[in-house]
């Protein structure tokens, strides 16, 4: 098994909450404003539960299967535990997705919005709606192109109004992220969006200095993902 003993965990997550705290004061910015979305994908359900004994009670997941498969039970014993969607969402698992999620970071494209607006009637349970935002405008990656934010956000609000409240964005690995994060920030606000999901276990605290509101961090807090993980394992087939 590639999980960490449940006092790692605590101590990883102990370390990181040090840290969030630390680059938000550094950044004039309340700690409070800050969430951190643990990211659990390859994880097993124990590493999870040892999170959540440590307090831990926002969670990521990039796979609607394993998502589905780790968190049901999960989130029916532990009513006060979030579910993030942070990969991309195929149109046959967003019913799935509306079930369990309480954020939905990953709305990429027009052709899902229709099918998400009948999933949430159909269910009635609304997640909240998180815009990806491809700013490195890589063809591998999700999320749409920023010269479409205009178009694609106005479409978004016609079809759900305030449930559409935040982005989300992943910076090319090799680029610096501050210019990627700054200009998620910068259409984050100019759209009014209060939420801005930016940073992950290498870059968390550049992101709370640019203005994120949700970290995702997964490698810090649970060690090392399984090898057949890492290819592709952001991307838009994954
Ligand atoms: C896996 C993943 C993360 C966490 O990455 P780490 O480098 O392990 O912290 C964050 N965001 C997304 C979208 C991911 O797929």
């Amino acid at each position: 098994m590639h999980d960490l003993s449940n006092q790692v965990i605590g101590q990883k997550l102990a370390t990181i909450r040090r840290n969030i705290y630390n680059a938000a004061i550094k950044a004039g910015r309340d700690p409070k404003d800050i969430r951190l979305v643990a990211v659990s994908k390859f994880h097993s359900a124990d590493a999870i539960f040892s999170a959540i004994q440590h307090n831990q009670m926002i969670f990521g997941e990039n796979r609607i299967q394993e998502a589905k498969q780790k968190f049901t039970s999960l989130l029916l014993e532990n009513p006060s535990i979030h579910l993030h969607i942070i990969g991309p969402i195929q149109s046959n698992k967003i019913i799935d997705a509306v079930k369990i999620a309480s954020v939905i970071e990953t709305i990429d494209r027009p052709s899902m919005l229709v099918p998400l607006d009948k999933a949430i009637q159909k269910i009635g349970r609304a997640p909240k709606l998180f815009i990806q935002i491809n700013t490195g405008k890589e063809p591998q990656k999700a999320g749409i192109f920023p010269e479409e934010a205009d178009y694609f956000i106005s479409l978004c609000y016609k079809q759900f109004g305030s449930l559409i409240q935040g982005v989300m964005g992943i910076p090319p690995v090799h680029d610096d992220p501050t210019s990627h994060f700054k200009q998620l920030v910068s259409i984050a606000k100019k759209y009014y969006l209060p939420e801005i999901s930016i940073g992950m276990s290498h870059d968390y605290e550049i992101a709370i200095a640019c203005g994120a509101t949700f970290v995702r961090v997964g490698t810090a807090i649970f060690g090392n993902r399984p090898l057949y993980s890492i290819q592709n394992n952001t991307d838009k087939n994954a």
